[in-house]
């Protein structure tokens, strides 16, 4: 039995659909899970929570919002909000127009780059699902740019490449106080996945604090144990609430869903849902 409250579907860039996630779910033996796809809810729309429930597993409404603070690129967890929240929908649709736009930025610079991408290509690759860089990614593999997804991240896509494209999103102030108003906890996600110092994350954390955001995720996917001890730290010192997920994306890479577990010294962010 175990938490996990970060996960993709098809409706971003996971590759199982919100049924199919639910029923690995559901096998894993999770008790409650958090689908939390990148800028959109349209997850729950092909689900039926109250059924789901009484299969036994406990379903809380959740996203992961991008967003930027000073020049880094970060996830926001949006987790147990309203989604019929105005603001909160206002904001959705904000990013979605804003993931259209993106995309059309990052294919205009990867060719004057020299790389021959096509647009509507990569947008038949996302099909329904919020465009990404990941599905920019799948089309490199496909051209022959670069060997995996990885790879393309590595020299094109990842922080700080031309095809990172991050001035489009909301900034942190406003992506939290949607969160807020929809009723829901914002929590930093996967900490360490922005390279900072424990100086600069701190920094973050106290700017996220001030903005309304609650939690932070001490444990994200596979994570070096000794991650784990610094973040719990961090996380008991800043007074926050602490999180867990696995981040899965897709069956065989990073963890699986539901593979995560809390240090015992930490305020779970779920202790006020029960
Ligand atoms: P986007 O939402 O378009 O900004 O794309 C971000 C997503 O790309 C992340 O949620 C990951 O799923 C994926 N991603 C980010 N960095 C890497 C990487 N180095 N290798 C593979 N996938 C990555
Ligand atoms: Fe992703
Ligand atoms: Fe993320
Ligand atoms: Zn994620």
């Amino acid at each position: 039995m175990s938490i996990d409250l970060h996960c993709h579907t098809t409706a971003s860039d996971g590759v199982l659909s919100p049924e199919d996630l639910v029923a690995r779910a559901l096998t894993a033996e999770v008790k409650m899970l958090a689908i939390t796809d990148h800028d959109t809810l349209d997850a729950y729309d092909a689900l039926n929570t109250q059924l789901i429930q009484q299969q036994g597993l406990s379903l809380i409404v959740g996203i992961e919002f991008s967003t930027r603070w000073r020049h880094t690129g970060i996830h926001v967890l949006g987790l147990n909000l309203d989604p019929n929240h105005p603001q909160l929908q206002a904001g959705v649709s904000s990013h979605k127009q804003a993931r259209i736009t993106r995309l059309a930025t990052i294919i205009d610079r990867l060719s004057k780059a020299g790389l021959p991408v096509d647009l509507q290509r990569v947008q038949q690759i996302a099909g329904d699902s919020q465009p990404g860089r990941p599905h920019v990614a799948r089309h490199l593999v496909e051209l022959g740019v670069v060997s995996d997804e990885h790879a393309a991240f590595d020299r094109y896509l990842g922080a700080g490449k031309v095809g990172d494209v991050k001035q489009v999103w909301c900034g942190l102030e406003e992506v939290v106080s949607w969160i807020s108003a929809a009723g829901g906890v914002a929590v930093l996600a996967h900490p360490a996945h922005y390279k900072l110092t424990r100086t600069k994350l701190i920094e973050l954390l106290t700017d996220f604090k001030v903005a309304g955001g609650r939690g932070m995720e001490v444990v994200s996917g596979h994570q070096d144990p000794e991650v784990t001890r610094q973040l719990a730290r961090i996380c008991r010192e800043l007074g926050l609430l602490a999180s867990c997920g696995s981040d899965f994306h897709r069956p065989g890479l990073s963890r699986e869903l539901g593979g995560v577990a809390l240090p015992a010294d930490c305020e779970p962010v779920w202790s006020a849902w029960r």
